[in-house]
């Protein structure tokens, strides 16, 4: 393939994946990360040279740097924004940084001639805050940001995304956008600086995990998470599209747990086989602000539409055991989680 591409938050869980397959479709590469004293680590996490993977200095929260980042690219994902798996001191810790970070990007695109821009978005960008319901979501649902459930992250994915659909109706003509809005992602990591996504799976395994509350989630795995953004960058006609990827399975956390048992045997025998009841999360969330989260999403069922990510993308989901198993087993053979 062709062209340049800059990959914001190059030191990313979901941006090394993507970066790699990159490089192997033939693209020229340019990653941004906040700090150049990491650069020599992010490469080797990568298995990259410099050759392949020049790096460039910008934040979030700051101009400088996004024009020499941009310069010269054909084509921009922007991957990074703050991930957390506690709650923010403020939730504008994760608003500023994804909102401000998703209009510099597409500003610095701009200027530069970039002709597509893929944007990280997120399923909190599509699910939050509408009660309780068996709906099956697609990328039609917005968060209802004004619904008390919508947490610091989900608010932060929905203003960021709004904000650049916003921005790319006023500033955007003859530049293409769309969103990748991934569910849960897992798999293997490729060293110690993984998601926060990864965070359910490593307490689970490392027994630090009392019990299985009555949360689920829609996995994806994050080749697949790879594959739809490197796929988005040369797709026609998708401009102005979203694309929800993430399992055709929702999976409560018991059977989440059951997997991995099943999957690992011995290496799973930290993982919590009883399920707490709803009561005690409530309880236990007046004294825990984490909890409270928890507490929220009791009972939360969140089926995903991957349909059209399949159908225009052409991406093809593994099973959610397969991504589990991956990412346990790599936890433990990479030594972050002793079992
Ligand atoms: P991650 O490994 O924590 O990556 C986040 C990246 O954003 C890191 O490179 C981080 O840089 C960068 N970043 C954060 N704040 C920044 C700032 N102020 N300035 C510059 N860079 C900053 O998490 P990830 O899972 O790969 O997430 C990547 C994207 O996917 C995010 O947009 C996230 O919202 C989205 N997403 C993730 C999931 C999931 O389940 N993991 C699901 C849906 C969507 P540092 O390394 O310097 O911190």
């Amino acid at each position: 393939m062709s062209g340049t591409v800059l990959v914001t938050g190059a030191s990313g869980y979901i941006a090394g994946f993507t970066i790699r397959q990159l490089l192997a479709e033939g693209w020229q590469v340019r990653g941004s990360i906040r700090n150049l004293a990491r650069a020599d680590e992010v490469r080797a996490t990568l298995g990259v040279s410099a050759a392949e993977l020049p790096l460039v200095a910008v934040d979030l929260l700051s101009d400088s740097g996004w024009a020499e980042a941009a310069a010269g690219c054909t084509h921009l994902l922007h991957i990074a924004s703050p991930v957390l798996a506690g709650v923010p001191t403020h939730e504008d810790d994760l608003i500023r940084p994804a909102r401000e970070g998703a209009l510099r990007a597409l500003a610095a695109a701009k200027a530069a001639g970039v002709g597509r821009v893929v944007l990280t978005s997120s399923v909190a960008a599509i699910t939050y805050g509408h009660g309780k319901t068996d709906k099956l979501y697609t990328e039609a649902d917005w968060t209802d940001l004004a619904s008390p459930t919508t947490g610091a992250y989900a608010k932060s994915k929905t203003i960021a995304e709004r904000a650049a659909r916003d921005w790319m109706a006023a500033n955007g003509a003859g530049m293409e956008f769309a969103t990748i809005n991934p569910g849960m992602v897992l798999g293997p990591v490729l060293g110690p600086d993984f998601s926060a996504s990864l965070e359910v799976v490593k307490r689970l395994i490392d027994g630090s995990m009392p019990g299985l509350p009555h949360v689920g989630f829609s996995i994806v795995d994050v080749r697949e998470v790879a594959d739809a953004h490197v796929k988005a960058l040369t797709v026609p006609g998708i401009d102005g599209e979203r694309f929800i990827v993430a399992g055709d399975e929702f999976l409560w956390l018991d059977e989440i747990a059951a997997l991995l048992k099943a999957r690992l045997g011995p290496r799973a025998a930290k993982v919590p086989s009883r399920r707490l009841p709803d009561f005690v999360v409530r309880l236990a969330s007046l004294f825990s602000p984490p909890l409270r989260f928890v507490a929220s999403e009791l009972g939360r069922r969140r089926a995903l539409s991957s349909a059209h990510a399949k159908a225009r993308l052409g991406i093809r989901f593994r099973a959610s055991a397969d991504s589990l198993a991956d990412a346990a087993n790599s936890l433990i053979d990479a030594g972050i989680v002793k079992v």
